[in-house]
């Protein structure tokens, strides 16, 4: 599904997009800020992840962090993934939340 965000088939609010990554609004925010920033590539989920695909991640959380310095949320934020449907997954294309804009309580239940 976050596929056809990418390719334009579903709306979405787009933040940011480059190369590797795209990333919006969460159409349900749990925040004031709760952006998806999801790699290009099609990868299930972290458990899913390979060793090729270390910079990648490591690239959406930097993706993440200069959304957060843009948005001047860095008093606090969050990035998360939600790894399986236990934790919460409900969409199976690897997806990096940032929440923040509100104090964030911890530990996330
Ligand atoms: P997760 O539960 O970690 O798999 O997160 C999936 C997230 O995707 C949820 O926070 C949803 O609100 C969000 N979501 C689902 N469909 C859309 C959509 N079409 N546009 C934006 N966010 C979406």
């Amino acid at each position: 599904m976050f596929c056809n965000i990418i390719a334009g088939k579903i709306p979405s609010k787009k933040v940011y997009e480059d190369d590797k990554t795209y990333a919006f609004e969460d159409i349900n925010p749990k925040a004031p800020t709760h952006v998806l920033i999801i790699p290009k590539k099609h990868i299930v989920g972290l458990k899913e992840a390979e060793a090729a695909d270390t910079e990648l991640l490591g690239y959406c959380q930097i993706v993440a962090a200069k959304i957060a310095r843009e948005r001047g949320i860095e008093d606090g934020y969050r990035t998360v993934y939600n790894v399986g449907p236990g934790a919460g997954q409900s969409v199976f294309h690897l997806h990096l939340h940032l929440l923040g804009g509100r104090k964030l309580a911890w530990p996330p239940g």
